[in-house]
């Protein structure tokens, strides 16, 4: 473990720079003129807020620095502007006139950050005061910060952007895994192995939270198995700020400096330890930054055990009774469930909760009875685990699903929590999830856009009106600019398959094929997600030959690229993949399927903007939203996909593809057997003939239509901006306000 960072502003890039001590680079040794010191300053400025990673101009500032390095160190700046001297710093940028590009970026993201002029500060004045806290057991921002798994990850990563986009006060909690997620790799059978990699803490954007007394913050919980203790990083993701809690501090017990190491990783023992430090810790550690918040957010009930702290500091501050501290903690709590599939809640054995919230019981004065009962569905049935969405839902104001489907499921699903009323009085509504358009759009479609849009578009991204402009583009302007991009997919994955290829030491000829796998010309078809295995990822594969046909059809060609990470523990997901990646051998599939290892945000932006067609076809309802097929609205691919999740409610007849009707039988064999032979159908009746119906310009007339009426009907309502503005008018400004909720505590 090394040193912590010393402590700076990232507002004060000179002040960051005298307290900054670079890896290896001597700063005394080598001269440097003042100009060349404020350039360095002000890299080192912009890498310290993750402001950067949504701006590709300042993206392509830090890898035009060395192109090589940016790439080999998972486009981490801070990790590159380590090996940099600021003399040879400032040399590089002379070499590379880099002067007005670095000044450029480094006045927009002050103006940015200093702006006042936000649509908050028109629209949710009322939140002024104190903020939102919004906590999330993990946060997907950039590749080169792995504190995140999957979808839920990014969603609250977009979350945050956009909260700071619309100037919503806000102030997130995490927790810093030093190890976060696997890194995937596939051994010579296929199957898929798993390494744990540790962040350098000094390569992340990362510094100490102080507390009001200007030390850093410790939390410390007790358990009935003596105290956990967590230390609190502070990230700024651009004007908010991103609390991470970390168990790795000299205090613990050894096992228990192990305890936020992992994403996801451990026993339900490990879960449930986690859980405590996220909602617990995180409560303290914002009361110890200072922070008084108006509103907590939980997203998804990882963090529901955050409420019962709010309570308890109202009972200890105020002196309120716990029935009258749990009415007002709910008052200003919001949760939102992510998921039907029941394997995705997580419950706990009262036994590990007496153990770990027994302590807290004890200061809120309630018997066990009490507590266990905030978690069961019916507090008198003792057979009943402890579940962290039943607490979430019970002490707050307001639960939403993230999509108009999953709330009509979520309330079928809860509809026993209010027994007295029909299905659909069940007080669960629907948020659907949306995307952050300048972190998923593509730098070039991008310009594109800048060109033909009203100017101010960017700051306008949530309004139907803007993306009417679309229809103005010249098609053949369009299709040449997805056509770009999808050959900068195409390289990438050639890239990462040969190298997958050598690393397994494959043959020659192997490799030689897999740097010229792909055909551009060809219809792409993309697949990236979880292969958690209610998503089938083998679906398409259900008729091998019927598919292969498909794929080696000289006339209109069809090429499949997978991506995608099973569960250490899901053995069949990990069987999916193999069966996936081992279809290259097979002669009707070679050259025209890629597997890309190790899928993660990187991975993930090159597949969105680059594929022709994002395929989605998880068992119904058990998508609750979905976000990637979103991801490739924006960048001009169509969506085809079962109607669920998003779809369900986004498809239009004209704007992508429907794979069936929106129906599932009980009997999952005959379901997916079903929704199989329409994913044939739509592929073999709509999706090649429109994209090979070329005109005498070898313009596909139609898709390209699609491509404007997916971007014109979807891109607005499916960004996380739009997503961000309905989170503040329904849940946090109701909330701030004070204004009275249904009482749910039993
Ligand atoms: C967007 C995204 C997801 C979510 O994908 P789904 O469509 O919701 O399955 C998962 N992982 C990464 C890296 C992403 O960027």
């Amino acid at each position: 473990m090394q040193d912590p960072p010393s402590v700076m502003s990232p507002l004060n890039p000179s002040l960051a720079v005298e307290t900054q001590i670079p890896s290896n680079a001597d700063a005394s040794a080598e001269p440097i003129t003042p100009e060349g010191r404020d350039l360095y300053d002000k890299l080192w400025a912009l890498a310290r807020n993750l402001w950067w990673s949504w701006h590709p101009e300042c993206d392509h500032l830090f890898r035009d620095i060395d192109p090589i390095r940016w790439r080999q160190l998972d486009h981490n700046p801070i990790a590159l502007l380590r090996e940099f001297s600021p003399a040879r710093l400032a040399l590089r940028a002379n070499e590379l006139v880099l002067h007005s590009r670095i000044n450029y970026a480094h006045r927009r993201m002050q103006e940015y950050l200093t702006s006042t002029n936000t649509w908050a500060s028109s629209a949710a004045g009322l939140l002024g005061a104190q903020p939102v806290a919004y906590f999330s057991a993990e946060f997907g921002i950039h590749e080169s910060i792995p504190i995140y798994s999957g979808g839920l990850g990014v969603l609250a990563g977009d979350h945050i952007k956009s909260a700071s986009g619309l100037g919503v006060p806000l102030v997130a909690v995490g927790l810093y895994y030093s190890h976060g997620y696997f890194r995937q790799y596939l051994d010579e059978e296929g199957y898929q192995r798993e390494d744990y990699l540790e962040t350098r803490i000094d390569n992340l954007p990362i510094e100490p939270a102080v507390g009001t007394d200007g030390a850093p913050i410790t939390v410390t919980i007790a358990t009935r198995d003596g105290e956990l203790r967590a230390k609190v990083w502070l990230m700024h993701v651009g004007r908010v700020k991103l609390y991470l809690l970390d168990c790795n501090v000299e205090e613990n017990k050894p096992e228990d400096r192990e305890l936020t190491s992992r994403l996801y990783g451990g026993d339900v023992r490990t879960r449930i330890r986690q859980e405590l430090v996220l909602g617990v810790g995180g409560v303290r550690a914002l009361q110890a930054a200072g922070i008084r918040p108006a509103v907590y957010h939980l997203n998804e009930g990882h963090s529901a055990f955050g409420p019962l702290e709010v309570i308890r500091q109202l009972m200890h501050d105020h002196g309120r009774s716990f029935e009258d501290a749990a009415r007002e903690a709910a008052r200003c709590t919001l949760f939102t469930t992510h998921t039907p599939v029941p394997a995705g809640h997580d419950r706990f054995s009262p036994e590990l909760v007496e153990e770990h919230l027994g302590p807290l019981r004890d200061a809120l004065g309630v018997d066990q009875r009490t507590l266990l009962g905030l978690g069961r569905v019916d507090p008198d049935d003792i057979s009943e685990p402890f579940c962290m969405t039943v607490i979430g839902m019970k002490l707050s104001r307001y639960t939403n699903a993230v999509s108009n489907l999953h709330g009509v499921i979520s309330r079928r699903m809860w509809a026993t929590l209010w027994p007295t009323r029909s299905e659909d009085e069940v007080p669960i509504g629907h948020i659907t999830n949306g995307v952050h358009v300048p972190t998923w759009l593509a730098g070039q479609m991008a310009q594109l856009f800048d060109k033909h849009f009203p100017a101010g578009w960017k700051s306008r991204m949530a309004s139907p009106e803007i993306w009417q402009a679309i229809n103005t583009v010249d098609p053949g302007e369009l299709w040449e600019t997805h056509n770009a991009l999808k050959n900068l997919l195409l390289s990438f994955v050639r890239r990462r398959v040969s190298r997958q290829c050598r690393r397994r030491g494959e043959s020659d000829a192997m490799i030689e094929a897999a740097r010229n796998v792909l055909d551009p010309q060809a219809l792409t078809i993309g697949f990236g997600r979880r292969f958690a295995t209610y998503k089938r990822a083998n679906l398409v594969f259900n008729e091998l030959e019927r598919i292969g046909e498909l794929l080696s059809d000289s006339d209109r060609p069809v090429q499949l690229i997978y991506a995608g990470k099973a569960h250490p523990k899901d053995e069949p997901g990990k069987r999916f993949i193999q069966e996936i990646a081992n279809l290259r051998h097979d002669p009707a599939f070679a050259g025209r399927i890629a597997f890309v290892e190790d899928y993660d945000i990187n991975v993930g932006r090159h597949l969105v903007q680059g594929v022709d067609v994002w395929l989605n076809n998880p068992r119904r309802p058990l998508e609750a939203s979905g976000t990637s097929g979103q991801k490739v609205v924006l960048n001009g691919g169509l969506n085809c996909s079962i109607l669920d999740g998003w779809w369900a409610e986004a498809y239009n007849g004209s704007n992508g593809f429907a794979i069936g009707d929106g129906r599932s039988h009980t009997d999952d064999a005959i379901t997916d057997a079903r929704d199989a032979l329409a994913l044939y159908e739509t592929l073999e009746h709509q999706v090649i003939p429109i994209f090979y119906d070329r005109d005498s310009d070898g313009l596909p007339r139609r898709w390209i239509k699609m491509m404007m009426n997916s971007l014109s009907t979807l891109a607005w309502r499916f960004s996380s901006h739009r997503m961000v503005a309905d989170y503040t008018t329904q849940g946090y400004i109701p909330a701030a306000g004070g204004v009275s909720c249904e009482m749910r505590v039993h």
